[in-house]
């Protein structure tokens, strides 16, 4: 079997190898609202594990994206711009 490898898995194993930072999916849930919110609201960073499940768990991602595009509106952004802003720190350079 040959193993195909993308950017996207070889960034994940990176991230995950860096200390395992993987939440459950009911961890993760608990903290949607707050760090979608804390994030679009004021430039801030994402957690890790909160990154990288999101990265690793498409449900998960799933309801980050739905509720950004909820609350972007509130804080000035267009669905759009809102989830965009999600998703370029999910991909985010430089993370450990
Ligand atoms: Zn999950």
């Amino acid at each position: 079997m040959t193993e195909h490898r993308s950017i996207d898995s070889e960034l994940i194993e990176a991230l995950t190898a860096a200390g395992d930072p993987y939440l459950s999916c009911d961890d993760c849930f608990e903290q949607t609202d707050v760090a979608v919110e804390s994030l679009l609201a004021t430039d801030g960073h994402l957690d890790d594990p909160f990154r990288v499940h999101l990265l690793r768990c498409p449900a998960c991602h799933d309801e980050a994206v739905s509720l950004a595009e909820l609350i972007g509106p509130e804080l000035g952004l267009t669905p759009t711009e809102a989830t965009a802003r999600l998703d370029a720190e999910l991909v985010r350079e430089g993370a450990p």
